[in-house]
């Protein structure tokens, strides 16, 4: 579980490893790429580019959006984060942590994450030759449960549309 003086310490080793990344690959250490690092670890799931980019203009700090895509890759390159490409998105980011599947309902484009030990222990178990697996990712695509509710009562005609992340 979570305790509170958990938060603190990631976000500092986080940091740790980004500014070691970045000496180690001759970049500069400015503070934006630190803010939308602070920024990226307070985000609870998954989140496209723009979310993040009007996160920081909502808070006041101003940073160009590609800006923000050049410092996802570069958190993408030294681990911190993840890159999930679904079918019904733009490309998908979240912080970097345990393996698991990702549900995606394609109707309004939700994203749940489920844990299956039975899977992960099976694809543990297969061998890739001298491929060195470091983390798996898998995707099912169906309908969530209010989308299916909306299916079966008629009522519910009126679709949502906004996407969450
Ligand atoms: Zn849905
Ligand atoms: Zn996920």
């Amino acid at each position: 579980m979570k305790t509170t003086d958990d938060k603190p310490s990631r976000a500092e080793a986080a940091e740790r490893t980004f500014a070691e990344f970045l000496s180690a690959s001759g970049l500069r250490k400015t503070p934006e790429r630190f803010e939308i690092l602070s920024r990226v670890l307070e985000i609870k799931g998954h989140f496209g580019v723009d979310y993040l980019h009007g996160l920081m203009e909502e808070s006041g700090y101003h940073v160009s959006r590609a800006t923000v895509y050049n410092t996802l890759d570069l958190l993408l390159d030294c681990g911190l984060i993840r890159r999930h490409i679904f079918e019904t998105h733009q490309a998908r980011y979240e912080v970097a942590g345990t393996s698991h599947f990702h549900l995606v309902c394609t109707r309004c484009g939700r994203i749940s994450e489920a844990d299956d030990r039975q899977i992960a222990r099976a694809l543990d178990s297969i061998r890739h030759g001298d491929f060195r697996p470091a983390y798996f990712s898998a995707t099912v695509y169906g309908l969530c449960g209010d989308c299916m509710a909306g299916e079966k009562s008629p009522q519910h005609k009126s679709r949502k549309k906004t996407r969450l992340t």
